[in-house]
């Protein structure tokens, strides 16, 4: 009886085995849907030890985000994982839902791993694998045959943006999306050692069907920066060799063309995944597949990519782990920091790349000369990577930044990200440092959600500034440091400053009424004579001013003590004393 059970048992396992491994189509060129992906993973759960499917915040679409993670002795928290040691791999799919082969790879890595235990058994003793099946859900409900014009399947893909319309991935500064900012939790809750974002990439055509950025090597903290490049790039790229698909560096050509030229090294700014876990000291790769290869090919070499990383983590777990440790504490010494980057065209590694032969034609459509690639032409020679960036501004840390509790988005958003702060008890007047922003550019047009602001450029002064209770003390000898001068310090090229957050100190509140501020002008000016000669100066030499009533007074308003002190001031401040001196002022 018993054994006619078992049989029966081992029969409707088996039966449901086949029933979730059919469900990966994309053999058939067909990709897992939204809900086909979160049911294969379901099934899994169900099925197997060591796995378990989680819900880890919201979405905009109104449907949830699932995590599902692989841990030999079923450690499913974050905390438990850290205290074991176990190195984490997080893998985040469908963030753009038109590039769904990462989608469909880690489902197909996650039931190999689960079906054949002992063939992974001693890799799962070093690392747990956390799969995030897609980050953008409401893009990816939004299926279609045509959102992907010179993509080479699969038949249906989601769309790029999400549920209102936002690209996901460059979000991760401002979080508009609820996606974005269940994401940053999962981030920040799980502190991957390795991040792995899949992608499909377009551009030239090239023999590869796979290609990789990592993080831009100057822009990760150092030891782990020389790690990642010295000894982890070199062993992906060689075992990938020995994988049906051989992995080039991401193809982004010198001259926009033809990487016959050289390729570009991308710099990953903290909006986009791998540059915003960068700033935490998790190494950061995106897969880029080529979307001319065909969807199982692409599938196929992400899958291969998973599989090769996770054996690495795991051979070099202790390294890994200790080098992140090492890294986090010169983060937290850290205090000069590049705000914005500039490629060194000076400098390049040469390697050797399989391309296809660049050719010119006339466009049947157009009549106009264009380029294409010409398959029948392979070639392999060594190029030019040109990956090098020099620092082009930097700025040396304060002590502590104060954010007064009134720009609540921004506090909101630093505690989101595990910043530690200190509110103030009470209201008190302190010596700080702060910025008046001198000057900077705004997009015409809306750039995912925002009139960008660039090339920002501040003056700094000091003085006293009131400050009220609630108000907060950031201090910076934290790992968060590097997140923390990317975001508060306005010419960060991804500072909140930038990202609109603070556009209220950008106009004028008060002003004046020429006919009752005429006599108070004459006043204004005897009290100051260095104003007076400035303002007789200027109206000597610029007649258009001299007979322009109101832009006169304006000229006198502006100087006075009438005007806002607070217009173009930057509202967070720096301060230098030692954490002794403001111990009083917090409650710890
Ligand atoms: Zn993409």
């Amino acid at each position: 009886m018993r054994r006619s059970i078992l049989l029966l048992l081992s029969v409707l396992l088996f039966a449901s085995k086949i029933s979730a491994q059919s469900e990966l189509k994309y053999e058939e060129n067909r990709s897992l849907t939204w809900q086909e992906s979160i049911e294969f993973y379901q099934y899994l759960d169900a099925n197997f030890e060591n796995c378990a499917l989680t819900v880890v915040g919201e979405t905009d679409a109104g449907k949830p985000l699932h995590l599902f993670i692989i841990s030999k002795e079923n450690m499913f928290n974050p905390a438990e994982v850290r205290e074991a040691h176990r190195a984490v791999m997080l893998v985040n799919n469908g963030i753009h839902p038109g590039e769904p082969c990462g989608v469909d790879a880690s489902a197909k890595f996650a039931m190999e791993i689960l079906q054949n235990p002992s063939d992974y058994s001693s890799m799962l003793d070093s690392i747990v694998i956390c799969i995030v099946p897609i980050l953008n859900v409401g893009g990816s409900l939004n299926r279609g045959n045509y959102h992907r014009a010179n993509q080479n399947g699969p038949i249906e893909h989601g769309f790029r943006a999400n549920a209102i319309n936002m690209d996901l991935n460059r979000d991760f500064v401002k979080l508009d999306t609820r996606n974005a900012i269940s994401f940053v939790k999962l981030m920040r809750d799980w502190d991957p050692d390795v991040l792995i974002d899949t992608h499909t990439s377009n551009g030239s055509d090239y023999q590869y069907v796979i290609t990789l950025i990592a993080t831009q090597r100057d822009k990760l903290q150092a030891p782990l920066s020389n790690y990642m490049y010295e000894k982890m790039l070199p062993d992906l790229f060689s075992e990938m060799r020995k994988s049906p698909y051989e992995m080039t560096p991401y193809v982004m050509s010198f001259d926009r063309r033809n990487p016959e030229n050289g390729i570009v090294g991308f710099m990953d700014y903290p909006r986009y995944t791998t540059g915003y876990a960068s700033l935490f000291g998790t190494m950061g790769f995106t897969l880029e597949t080529h979307m001319f290869k065909p969807f199982k090919d692409r599938v196929l070499s992400t899958y291969h990519f998973l599989k090769v990383a996770s054996l690495y983590l795991a051979k070099n777990k202790s390294d890994v782990v200790n080098l992140r440790a090492m890294t986090k504490e010169s983060l937290r010494q850290k205090r000069v920091y590049t705000l914005q980057w500039k490629l060194d065209t000076t400098k390049y590694d040469e390697f050797l790349f399989k391309g296809y032969e660049m050719k010119y034609r006339t466009s049947k459509v157009t009549g106009q000369q264009t380029y294409y690639f010409d398959r029948e032409s392979p070639w392999e020679k060594p190029i030019r990577n040109y990956s090098y960036y020099s620092p082009q501004k930097t700025v040396q840390s304060p002590d502590f930044y104060i954010v007064p509790a009134a720009w609540k988005n921004v506090v909101e958003l630093l505690n989101l990200n595990n910043v530690e702060s200190y509110p103030i008890q009470k209201d008190t007047s302190l010596k700080v440092e702060y910025y008046y922003i001198d000057a900077y550019n705004t997009s015409s047009n809306a750039y995912n959600g925002h009139y960008f602001h660039s090339n920002t450029t501040v003056k700094k002064e000091s003085g006293m500034i009131d400050f009220l209770a609630g108000d907060i003390f950031v201090p910076v000898n934290q790992t968060a440091n590097e997140f923390i001068v990317q975001v508060l310090e306005p010419e960060a090229v991804d500072s909140y400053f930038n990202w609109n957050f603070f556009d209220p100190i950008l106009s004028r509140k008060e002003y004046f009424s020429p006919y009752v501020f005429d006599e108070m002008a004459i006043k204004i000016l005897e009290d100051d004579l260095m104003l007076k000669k400035e303002f007789e100066s200027k109206r000597s030499e610029d007649s258009g001013f001299a007979n322009d009533h109101y832009s006169q007074l304006r000229f006198i308003y502006e100087r006075s003590d009438y005007s806002e002190k607070t217009l173009m001031r930057y509202p967070v401040s720096r301060y230098y004393l030692g954490f002794a001196e403001i111990v009083h002022l917090i409650k710890l």
